[in-house]
């Protein structure tokens, strides 16, 4: 099956597989069809065209799955083994930073420095962590009645999964949910997002030098409507693994209930608060607010996308605020200089464009940008999805801009005088994925984290992520929890084993 060449700004050659990836070897689409164009969000120019998936491919993914479940992984695998090939899978990865870094910069339109030294790099370590785990998945045993009866309990790989990802963090949402699942000794059918499906195919290729045998992964190209429904309603599909918007989430919940009760989990959208104190050191936060609301271009679950500053300090911070956020770069990801990239796709561009509208005719205060970025007309980006670094401040419940989720780098900023008053602000949304409280007093910061309603608190810094610490939602945010040793116990299923060594039963039974 054929590769394609794309030609990066750099002069290297990416070479990528585009067919559908099954029995570790890249096919065309089932059904054949129109296939899927994927372009540069940089340019909106298309970059390449990969086969386009269907129902009748999942099909296929999901028998491959099943008899490799039941011959060669899953029971029939070793921990060592399977510790094996996802370590190497951490060096391939490794190996192939560059090439994966610019892929990633070209399909999702983050900087390539960012791409290479954040997204690869903790793909890769999510890797190692969880082939540290393979051999520590264990059970318990309990003594019962002292020398008659004992139970143990042994934790059993759940079948063959599916993993729905979105287009933000192409690499490192593969990597949350391919390496707990293969870890545990699951099969796994991945659709990546539509937007962005090329660095998974160019992981789905080096995942047979790592070694894993056919079958255990699958790599389905396709639309959601399409792909990920028949993924969600599959009566062969053991559990889902979604990470998406909310609205998403809930079809994949209902075709779940629907279909064979697959267990779930899923990641959901955010409105995420970070609380500002007048005790700050206001030259130390700063950086973390900005990074907060523009960290890959706000297209971030956990976007600090809700301001509040406590009154004391509320005008000099805005005003240190707006000035930092001016000296951010934003333009060609291919230069280091820059931070902000494009937006994904021209509709996330509208739709974002559509939600600073209504900030300005809701009665919010424009501190900063306001429209679509002016830096790129009459050069090569003239044709990309840019959206200007935007603050708003005089925000209130009851706008668009802060109620709803965005995915965008627009802030929206408000005031508060007290503690209580801060807590109830933040916690005042349907989401509660993050949060964050910025402050020097630690009864406070240990008060407030125990208060807001999320399942990420960062005290005195924001986004920050260990491959070690679990994340999830809280409310609306979601359901279950990746990363870390949790993550293990959502690919598992707990077997009791009740052994009877010493007790004979009389028969007839007389009370
Ligand atoms: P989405 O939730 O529709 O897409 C995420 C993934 O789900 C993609 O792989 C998509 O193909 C798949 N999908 C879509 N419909 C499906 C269905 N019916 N059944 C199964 N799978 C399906 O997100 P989007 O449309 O790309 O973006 C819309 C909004 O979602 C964004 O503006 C943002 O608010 C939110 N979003 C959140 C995250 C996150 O990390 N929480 C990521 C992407 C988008």
């Amino acid at each position: 099956m054929s590769a394609i060449e794309i030609t990066s700004p750099s002069g290297k050659t990416l070479k990528v597989p585009t067919g559908i990836f099954i029995e570790n070897e890249f096919h065309k689409a089932a059904e054949g069809g129109p296939r899927l164009s994927t372009l540069n969000p940089a340019t909106g120019k298309v970059l390449c065209e990969v086969e386009c998936g269907t129902s009748a491919d999942i099909d296929r993914a999901v028998a491959a799955g099943r008899r490799a479940f039941q011959t060669r992984w899953g029971r029939k695998s070793t921990p060592t083994q399977r510790n094996a090939c996802l370590l190497k899978l951490a060096d391939l990865i490794e190996a192939h930073a560059d090439e994966l870094g610019e892929l990633e910069s070209l399909d999702n339109g983050k900087p390539r420095w960012v791409a290479t030294t954040m997204d690869v790099v903790d793909t890769a370590g999510c890797f190692r962590y969880y082939a540290g785990l393979a051999d520590k998945i264990e059970g318990k045993t309990m003594e019962l009645d002292e020398g008659t009866k004992m139970a143990f309990t042994r934790l059993e790989p759940i079948g063959v999964c599916a993993a729905i990802i979105p287009w933000n963090y192409p690499l490192m949402m593969l990597g949350w949910k391919l390496a707990p699942a293969l870890a545990a000794g699951n099969c796994v059918v991945l659709k990546p997002a539509e937007q962005t499906p090329l660095t998974a195919l160019l992981i789905a290729q080096l995942s047979v030098e790592a070694g894993f045998p056919p079958g255990v992964l699958s790599v389905v190209n396709g639309y959601g409507a399409t792909v990920g429904a028949a993924m969600a309603s599959h009566m062969d599909i053991d559990k889902v693994a979604f990470t998406g918007s909310t609205l998403t989430g809930r079809k994949i919940m209902e075709a779940a209930s629907k279909s064979n009760l697959k267990k779930i989990t899923l990641e959901l959208g955010g409105k995420s608060p970070v609380l500002v104190f007048d005790d700050v050191d206001i030259e130390k936060a700063i950086p973390w607010v900005v990074i907060a609301i523009l960290f890959n271009q706000g297209q971030d679950c956990t976007a600090g996308s809700r301001l509040f500053i406590q009154s004391g300090i509320y005008d000099k911070f805005v005003a240190r605020l707006v000035a930092a956020m001016k000296e951010h770069g934003i333009g060609d990801p291919f230069d280091d200089a820059n931070f902000q990239g494009p937006q994904i796709t021209r509709a996330q561009q509208e739709r974002i464009l559509g939600f600073i509208e209504s900030g300005k005719q809701e009665g919010a205060k424009l501190e900063l940008g306001g429209g679509a970025w002016q830096g790129a007309k009459g050069t090569p980006f003239e044709g990309g999805f840019w959206v200007e670094p935007t603050v708003f401040s005089g925000c209130k419940r009851g706008m668009k801009i802060v109620d709803e989720e965005i995915f965008g780098p627009v802030l929206a900023v408000a005031k508060f005088d007290t503690e209580d008053e801060a807590v109830a602000l933040g916690n005042d949304t349907k989401y509660g994925l993050g949060a964050g409280v910025f402050s020097q007093g630690a009864a406070r910061c240990m008060r407030v984290a125990g208060a807001i309603q999320a399942g990420t608190v960062w005290v005195n810094n924001y986004a920050l992520l260990s491959n070690a610490v679990p994340f999830g939602g809280a409310k609306q945010s979601g359901i279950g929890r990746e990363l870390g040793v949790d993550a293990i116990k959502e690919y598992v299923q707990v077997k009791s084993v009740h052994w009877n060594y010493g007790e004979d039963l009389e028969w007839p039974l007389r009370g």
